[in-house]
């Protein structure tokens, strides 16, 4: 039975005091109960001492993105090892701004995520079409060259020690929600995908939906077979919001 992941991606928000509030706020109010887990992912200068303040309560640490190499003469970089010294279990790779915005390519994703492994770092890919793609009908091709980069890369034995999320770029941070039923014809895909590969490996991966999910859409979308949770920007930074999502989760379980 796979669990339901809820993670909040704060991008580049908040102050060393509010993501301090921020975290209380989501330790505090964690719905008890099984089945689900919570995970916070504040900028770099943020994560050592959320992950401090979340030691020992329900709350996972992760980061936003990390270099795809171990160590050296990279300026301004971030180190698997790094976020791992400081806490992190997860990390984000791949998430649809890295690719437009900093014009990473699906190799460098796929570095990025292999590097995450080795230092025992769970990476999140994402993966995720833009609005013209989408109408011109290429959701799926888009979704499996994405895909396959890992693959090819990493193999399907090592997306058992992952997570991925589909992330819809015309939802994010738009208000605009993917359908439950536009939402699901992806995750399905993407599962049937890796699938094809190691069914086991399909059954037990927790694919998550990220695009404008907030605590009004958020049971909708859970409930689809093939959604494990949700990556969730905006609607993290406020511990009553994220909290409204955790608890969609929680009642599902
Ligand atoms: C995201 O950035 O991963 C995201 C899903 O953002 P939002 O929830 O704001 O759409």
């Amino acid at each position: 039975m796979r669990e339901f992941l809820i993670a909040g991606n704060w991008k580049m928000n908040a102050t060393s005091a509010a993501s301090a509030e921020l975290v209380a706020g989501i330790i505090d109010g964690v719905p008890s109960g099984e089945g689900f887990s919570v995970l916070v992912c504040p900028p770099f200068p943020y994560i050592a001492a959320v992950a401090e303040q979340a030691r020992g309560s329900a709350v996972l640490v992760g980061a936003q993105n990390v270099s795809e190499h171990a160590k050296g003469a990279f300026t301004g970089e971030v180190a698997p090892s790094m976020l791992r010294d400081v806490g992190c279990e997860y990390v984000i790779v791949g998430h649809s701004e890295r690719r437009a915005i900093y014009g990473e390519t699906s190799a460098q994703v796929a570095a990025k995520f292999v590097a995450a492994q080795a230092a025992g770092l769970t990476p999140i890919l994402c993966v995720g079409e833009t609005l013209d793609e989408r109408e011109a009908g290429t959701t799926e091709a888009v979704i499996d060259e994405q895909l396959d980069a890992v693959l090819d890369v990493a193999g399907i034995d090592a997306l058992a020690a992952a997570v991925i999320a589909y992330e819809p770029v015309w939802a994010i941070g738009t208000g605009k929600t993917a359908t439950p039923e536009q939402a699901q014809d992806v995750h399905r895909h993407i599962r049937a995908r890796l699938a094809a590969q190691n069914e086991a490996v399909a059954g037990g991966m927790r694919i998550l939906y990220g695009g404008s999910m907030k605590g009004e859409n958020a049971a909708g979308l859970l409930g689809q077979p093939d959604i494990d949770g949700g990556l969730i920007g905006g609607a993290s930074l406020k511990a009553a919001d994220f909290l409204a999502i955790a608890a969609a989760a929680a009642a599902q379980k």
